[in-house]
Formats: structure tokens, C-alpha cells, sequence
């Protein structure tokens, strides 16, 4: 009788741990099924079918702009270059033809285009000396940052100021004045102690803040438009080891907690921040990024080719796309396990990372920045419109950072005249005329509220904005263009930008 009852227990507990089982595989199922199958979907369909462009034709990172050209390569010894240049400049004056100058092409306006003109070709021209005593690196404007920071890296140096990612040129980056993630300093003009100078007559030119003061204020901000920048000397500093924190916060706090974590901390090296996009909290919530610097210790020189990314982020991301779920599991992800909190990470391996990672790889659509640079006291009543406007536009909003960027005393053009925090915003959309339509539409209200709170919109992404809208973000362009026909009377330097507002 005994044995009876303790065999009928014995099968009642199994039965409710077997019943236990189920319930928890099932939960965990649901859990888990629904992300997996989003994600596994998301990467079988992350084909790259893009086909190759037409010979004679040249794009930039909008994918909208291919456009029928002559290519000059430009190599890297420098009297030979130089030679090539000023002869490339000579005919073009003869021939009535006009010249556009390329980097990266990670402008994304026709910034480095002219139709059936000559488009030189400088990333070949990208040889570098470093002067350890003064901290300066002579460097071809041709360099990318993806050849940089390796050559610094083993010296145990790093670029001062530059974008979030190693792809772009110096010569671009100065035309743009770029800025990234290193907060509480002007954008990359400050770094720049001095750059040579090829005008539209071939005469070269040194330009510092003492010698040809104008020319070094236009040229940095100035979009290609005064002459050929040869070589510059930069400003580079000490490699440094961080450790990443990160904090989850509601974006109408973003000012307060950036005043209390960065401003109040003195040993903060780099800072972003990232906007939810999800649909459940748009533009609602915030993750700030940190980095502390901590002690070198013997990880000072690393072999940068060691970092490794796995393909995972990258689906998550894409996943992202025309997708509410994506967007809220992607937020969801970023919020619990994103970023590199807690890690020790090197200055160097945070800049040298390529924007190819996350970049769109399907024929029929493209991936579309827009920057907005707002006043600190402005931010919330910014975003306030940006939860309207972008819903409303139907605009697929992929991505938010912020970045904080201080006064720039040195470019003419310039986008800060007192402390701004920058809003780079990744659109997504189709290349069809009807998405550009689209598009172009949205810009414009985004710009109308920028420039209603007190705000700039940056000018190397699509060329949306109204030639009055150009004017009151940049009331100084006026004499910029000026002294534009000044220094290049014969308007040899050209490109699409010009074409729209300057010409
Ligand atoms: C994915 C992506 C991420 C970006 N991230 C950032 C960011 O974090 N921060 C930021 O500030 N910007 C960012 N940008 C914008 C970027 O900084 C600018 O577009 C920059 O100009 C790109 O450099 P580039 O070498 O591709 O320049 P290009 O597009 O090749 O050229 C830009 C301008 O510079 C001129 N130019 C190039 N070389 C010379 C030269 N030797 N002499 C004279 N003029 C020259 C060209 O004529 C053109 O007008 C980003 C752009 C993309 C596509």
C-alpha cells in the first residue's frame, strides 16, 4: 500500500515538473521566436546587389548623384603633383572647363561633382610625417583617417578632433570642418595649424591664422571652392585608454545630465549621445555615452587590426528599417546590452571604426544624413517639433546621435557661433524621384525648426534646403561667395553646392 501511494507522488511530480517544462519552453518560445525569425530574416535578405557604376561616372554617399565626369588621379610625390595639378588647372582655364575636387565623396550634395567636368581624385595623395617634439603631423590632404590613425597608433597618438568614423579625407574634413564624438571643443578647424594651398591660377600658397589669415578661414568650411589643399599640418594628441559608461535617460533631461556627468567630471575623454527612434518612445528617451579616461597601464599600444565586429549588430540595425518592431527591439537590445559599457577601449579603436558596418547595400534605396545644430537651451523644444514633423512626413529615421560642439573662432562658414549639440539624424529611403520629393519636403520643415529655435543645419548632406533657407542659416554667405569670386575669378572651382547657392 505504501509503495502504491509513493509511485502515484512520484508520477504527480513529474507530471508537474513535465508541466513546468512545457510552460517555460513555451514562454521562452514566444519569447524568443518572434526576434530570432525578425533577425534571421533581416539577414537573409541583407544581400548586396548594388551594380557597379557606368565607366566615365562617378556618385557620392547619396547614391543620387551619378554624374558623368573626367578623372584626374592625383599621386602622392609632391613636386609631381604638383606639376599634375597646375597643369590639370591651366587646361581647364583654356578648355572653359571647371574642376571638382573628391576625397572620400562622403558628401552626399554634389559637393565633389560637376557635370562633364574634371574631378580630381586626391585619396592617392596621402603620405604623412609626424614631429614628435611638436606634436604636429605633416600630412597629403589625400589621407584618410583609416590611414592615420594606424601611423599614430604605433607612436602612441591620435587624432585630436574628427568625425565618428575613419573613411573620410583630411581635405574633406577640413572643406566640411567636420566634428564627433570629442565634446567641449570646436569643430576640426581648431586642430589646424597650417595647410598649403593651390589657387586657380596654380600659385600655391601658405595659409595659418598669420598668414593669409582669409584663405585659412575660407577654405576651412569652404567646400572645394578656393583651391586645392595640398598639405596640412595638424595638431595630434596623446593616445588614451577609456573606460565606457553609459546612461539611460529621458531626453528632456539630456542637457542637465550632460552639464552633471561630462561637464562636471574632468576626466571625460569623448561623449555621444543616441536618441530612441523606437516608436514606443520616440525621441522620448536617451542613452549618453562616456568615456573616462583611465590609466595607459601596458595597453598603450595595441595592434588595431585585432578588433573584430560581428555581424550581429549590424543585422540588428538593418533590421530596423521600415520596421516598428525592429525599431522598438533594437532600442529594447541598445538599452540592456549596447555600447561598450564597462569595457576598456582605446581612443584609437573607437575612432578607426568604418561607417561600411552599418551602410546600405541594396540598389533601389539609400541611407540619408541630415545634422542639426541646436542651442543647448533649445534641444527640447527642437525635438518637441521633430516628433511631429518626422511621423507626419512618414520619414524612416533610423538613427539619432547627438554630439556637443563648442564655438569655432577659426572657419568663415561657420555652423557654431557659441556652444551647439548636434543632431545627426540617418534617414532611410528609396531612389526613385518620388522618395527624393519626399524627402526634400521633410528637410525643409526639419530646417524651418532649426532655424526657428536658433538653430543651423549642416551643409554636406542633400541640397534640400531653399536658397533662403541657406541664406538665414548662413547670413555670412553672401561675402563668403564674394570672396569666393575673388580668390577664383574665373570660377574654375565648381561643384553642385555652388551651382545651387552661390552661382
Ligand atoms: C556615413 C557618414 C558619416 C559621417 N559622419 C560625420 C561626422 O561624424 N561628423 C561630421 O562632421 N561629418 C560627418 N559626415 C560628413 C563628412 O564629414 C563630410 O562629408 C566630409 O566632407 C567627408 O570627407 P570626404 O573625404 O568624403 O570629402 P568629400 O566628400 O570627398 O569632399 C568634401 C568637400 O571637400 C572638398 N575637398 C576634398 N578634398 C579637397 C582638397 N584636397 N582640397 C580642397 N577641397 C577638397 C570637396 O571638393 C568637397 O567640396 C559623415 C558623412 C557620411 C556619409
Amino acid at each position: 500500500m505504501q509503495h502504491f501511494y509513493r509511485s502515484k507522488l512520484l508520477k504527480n511530480r513529474l507530471k508537474i515538473i513535465l508541466l513546468a517544462l512545457v510552460a517555460t519552453t513555451t514562454i521562452a518560445l514566444t519569447v524568443i521566436a518572434r526576434p530570432v525569425a525578425h533577425l534571421t530574416l533581416t539577414a537573409w535578405s541583407d544581400s548586396d546587389d548594388r551594380q557597379p557604376l557606368p565607366l566615365g561616372t562617378v556618385d557620392d554617399a547619396s547614391h543620387l548623384n551619378q554624374t558623368q565626369v573626367t578623372i584626374k588621379q592625383v599621386k602622392s610625390q609632391p613636386g609631381v603633383a604638383e606639376v599634375l595639378l597646375q597643369s590639370v588647372l591651366r587646361d581647364a582655364l583654356r578648355q572653359d572647363k571647371k574642376v571638382a575636387i573628391a576625397g572620400s565623396r562622403h558628401t552626399m550634395g554634389g559637393h565633389t561633382l560637376y557635370a562633364k567636368g574634371i574631378s580630381l581624385a586626391m585619396l592617392n595623395f596621402n603620405r604623412m610625417q609626424f614631429n614628435p617634439a611638436t606634436k604636429i603631423l605633416t600630412v597629403q590632404s589625400g589621407a584618410k583617417w583609416s590611414d592615420i590613425i594606424p601611423y599614430l597608433n604605433e607612436r602612441g597618438y591620435s587624432v585630436a578632433v574628427m568625425q565618428s568614423n575613419n573613411d573620410f579625407s583630411v581635405g574633406g574634413t577640413m572643406s566640411a570642418n567636420a566634428h564627433g564624438w570629442q565634446h567641449n571643443s570646436p569643430p576640426f578647424a581648431s586642430t589646424v595649424e597650417s595647410f598649403r594651398l593651390m589657387l586657380a591660377s596654380g600659385k600655391v600658397v601658405e595659409c595659418s591664422r598669420q598668414e593669409n589669415s582669409e584663405l585659412f578661414s575660407l577654405v576651412l568650411g569652404g567646400y572645394g571652392l578656393f583651391g586645392i589643399i595640398l598639405d596640412v599640418d595638424l595638431r595630434v594628441v596623446p593616445n588614451e585608454t577609456y573606460i565606457a559608461e553609459r546612461f539611460v535617460i529621458k531626453s528632456e533631461n539630456y542637457i542637465d545630465t550632460y552639464r552633471q556627468r561630462i561637464d562636471g567630471a574632468a576626466n571625460i575623454g569623448m561623449a555621444y549621445g543616441r536618441l530612441s527612434v523606437a516608436p514606443e518612445s520616440f525621441l522620448q528617451e536617451a542613452i549618453l555615452t562616456t568615456y573616462r579616461q583611465i590609466p595607459q597601464g601596458s595597453q598603450a599600444i595595441v595592434s588595431l587590426e585585432k578588433q573584430s565586429d560581428s555581424g550581429l549588430p549590424r543585422t540588428v540595425f538593418r533590421g530596423s528599417i521600415g520596421s516598428d518592431y525592429g525599431k522598438n527591439l533594437r532600442w529594447q537590445l541598445e538599452k540592456i546590452v549596447g555600447g561598450e559599457a564597462g569595457n576598456r577601449v582605446l581612443r584609437n579603436q573607437i575612432l578607426n571604426r568604418p561607417s561600411t558596418l552599418f551602410e546600405n547595400r541594396h540598389q533601389a534605396e539609400t541611407d540619408i544624413l541630415h545634422e542639426y545644430f541646436i542651442p543647448p537651451q533649445s534641444l527640447e523644444a527642437f525635438l518637441e517639433k521633430c516628433r511631429v514633423i518626422i511621423p507626419q512626413s512618414k520619414g524612416d529615421l533610423l538613427n539619432v546621435t547627438v554630439r556637443n560642439v563648442h564655438q569655432d573662432n577659426d572657419s568663415f562658414l561657420r555652423y557654431a557661433d557659441g556652444e551647439v549639440f548636434g543632431l545627426v539624424m540617418l534617414f532611410h529611403q528609396q531612389r526613385t524621384q518620388e522618395g527624393e520629393a519626399k524627402m526634400e519636403v521633410m528637410t525643409q520643415k526639419l530646417i524651418e525648426a532649426a532655424l526657428a529655435v536658433g538653430g543651423r543645419y549642416y551643409l554636406p548632406y542633400r541640397l534640400h534646403a531653399t536658397p533662403e533657407q541657406f541664406r538665414q542659416a548662413y547670413p555670412q554667405s553672401a561675402k563668403f561667395f564674394a570672396l569666393k569670386r575673388k580668390y577664383d575669378p574665373n570660377g574654375i572651382f565648381q561643384n553642385y553646392f555652388y551651382q545651387k547657392y552661390g552661382s
